[in-house]
């Protein structure tokens, strides 16, 4: 990265970082870097479930103690904007919220399979060019919460094997949550940038090995995580705040 690079996402955090309540933006990025090596690790099959589980307790520790909550505002449903701009949560979440499947999910085990603690959102893109059919725009992604982007992957390419594709993770403190967005076409944050619910993070794709197959249609994946006490992850339903949620002109 250039130095005009560094520069400008360290402006990044001064500005996003006092306005958010981050206390370290250094630190906070150290602790991106941190949890997207465990990610790709986990990916790659070169650290064990229980290696990948403290370390990843041990980084959401440290994201924890980076953020001032009292910058929390009141968690009520204007809280949170609905993930796809110009789209209804009733008339695009997959099977009305039935595509939530959490049993047996293990972030740290690339084994186990057959799990889906996340919710699908459908668009209309027939011919799968990742514009909306309606307009020929491309699709905004917006941040569902508030938070810190904690690691984002922009290099996925349309004959990798790899599943997820381009996706981006942000921790919410005040929720004391993680939330995973893929299938994305671009993503257009930064790790350590904080963003508001509603602000723009991607463009909606089908990126990803089984996103971009031809039987799947155009869709957000957005998988949402909430740590208990010892900073383990367990899948959450986010469906009722989504249909709840604000919804962004
Ligand atoms: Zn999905």
């Amino acid at each position: 990265m250039t130095v005009k690079g560094i520069a400008g996402i360290l402006l990044i955090f001064c500005v996003s970082g006092w306005v958010s309540g981050i206390k370290s933006p250094e630190k906070t990025l150290e602790y991106c870097s941190i949890f997207r090596q465990i990610q790709i690790d986990i990916r790659d099959c070169v650290i064990t479930p229980d290696s990948a589980k403290i370390a990843f307790q041990a980084v959401m520790h440290n994201f924890r103690s980076v953020y001032n909550r009292d910058s929390c505002q009141a968690i009520d449903s204007s809280y949170f904007v609905f993930p796809v701009q110009y789209y209804s949560p009733r008339e695009s979440i997959g099977g009305r919220g039935k595509g939530y499947r959490p049993n047996g999910f293990d972030l740290f085990d690339m084994n186990v399979k057959g799990s889906h603690p996340a919710h699908d959102i459908f668009v209309r893109d027939r011919n799968q060019d990742n514009l909306d059919d309606r307009t020929w725009q491309p699709i905004d992604v917006l941040a569902f919460t508030p938070g810190i982007v904690v690691a984002t992957e922009n290099s996925w390419k349309y004959d990798s094997d790899l599943r997820g594709g381009n996706w981006i993770w942000i921790y919410d403190p005040c929720l004391d949550m993680l939330f995973f967005y893929a299938h994305n076409n671009l993503v257009i944050v930064q790790p350590g940038q904080w963003v508001k619910a509603g602000d723009k993070i991607a463009e909606m794709g089908r990126s990803g090995f089984n996103a971009f197959k031809k039987r799947s249609p155009t869709h957000l994946h957005l998988m949402t995580l909430k740590l208990n006490e010892d900073a383990s992850p367990e899948p959450y339903d986010t469906y009722d705040w989504m249909l709840n949620s604000r919804i962004k002109e």
